[in-house]
């Protein structure tokens, strides 16, 4: 029996859904009445979705979505904790069930790259002849990925087919994988490879938080955390050893601390210490720091005087680390 109280469920399914508007609503009276919490997206190709709630309560949900015939492949893939991962839940109806917005949408149902299991990924990761590249966004690779992946200089997912036509000389003639948190991406961007030419095209199935799990691969060859869309920020991998490649935004030392860019408008996502996060009023650059709606001036309720006096502190600081 485990002590642990509560599960994080995190799941996708590629399936038709008609009227997914109104199933969106439905769903979320239904979430309701679980008591759960989470993200879940809906629309016309499928559902993705993090929830977490007391054992019985997923346990409930699980049941319920395998007896819906368009779920009942579905796998889950599931964490202990102890306690809920979000603070609400959210139901949310959109066009795109990961936002990728192609000329020509990709169905994964018809087109996708090869399935791999954590250890045939693990084995064809390491052939010189492949490229492994991550699917995610900058922020997620900062934190964490696979040993010598391409990283895609993007923000967002939607950016990734501009980014590999940019560096398509990099990636022809080689075999190309991909990966992603829990699989949902790959399936699409997987697909959009093999559109656009590439043919020998493999995706991690599962994601990376399965192949943390796999009992053979035991995450080997992964570096750093593996960042995640919900209040714990971020999970372990590699089982065998931990070698931290965040690096902190001001200092370069190691760090694997997400904090956002106090000013509203901002909201980037920085890896530092807690000494810098003060040092600097949680602001990734000047502009940051003295704007108007700062929220960790707000918070900590700093006078004018100690803002300006911060400030300058930070661009001394700022000078001496980048010269
Ligand atoms: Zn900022």
């Amino acid at each position: 029996m485990s002590k642990h109280e509560y599960r994080i469920l995190l799941y996708y399914q590629y399936v038709p859904i008609d009227n997914g508007e109104e199933f969106a609503t439905e769903h979320k009276e239904f979430c309701e009445s679980l008591g759960l919490k989470g993200r879940i997206i809906i629309s016309d190709e499928g559902i993705n979705g993090t929830v977490s709630g007391k054992t019985e309560q997923t346990e409930k949900y699980k049941d319920a979505m395998r007896n819906d015939p368009r779920f009942e492949d579905m796998v889950f893939k599931e964490d202990e904790a102890d306690e809920h991962a979000f603070k609400k839940l959210r139901v949310r109806y959109r066009p795109e069930l990961v936002t990728l917005r192609l000329e020509d949408d990709i169905d994964p149902l018809k087109q996708t790259g090869q399935y791999l299991s954590p250890k045939e990924f693990y084995e064809q990761m390491q052939d010189p002849d492949t490229v492994v590249i991550d699917a995610r966004n900058d922020y997620e690779y900062d934190l964490g990925h696979f040993k010598g992946a391409v990283r895609p200089d993007i923000e967002t997912f939607r950016e990734l087919p501009d980014w590999i036509r940019e560096n398509k000389d990099q990636f022809e003639g080689k075999k190309i994988l991909t990966y992603c948190t829990g699989g949902v991406r790959c399936e699409k961007f997987s697909g959009w490879l093999k559109e656009e030419g590439f043919e020998d095209v493999g995706q991690l199935y599962g994601g990376i938080v399965t192949y943390g799990k796999d009992p053979e691969v035991k995450g080997k060859l992964w570096q750093g955390q593996c960042y995640v869309f919900d209040e714990r920020i971020s999970v372990p991998i590699n089982q065998e050893e931990h070698v931290v490649v965040g690096k902190d935004y001001f200092t370069g030392e190691p760090c694997e601390r997400y904090v956002n860019c106090a000013n509203p408008e901002c909201n980037r996502k920085i890896l530092c210490s807690e000494e810098n996060e003060h040092a600097n009023l949680r602001s990734c650059c000047h502009e940051c720091r003295v704007h108007p709606r700062n929220r960790y001036v707000e918070e900590h309720g700093l006078s004018e005087e100690q803002v300006l006096e911060r400030v300058e502190l930070a661009k001394r600081n700022q000078r001496i680390t980048h010269g």
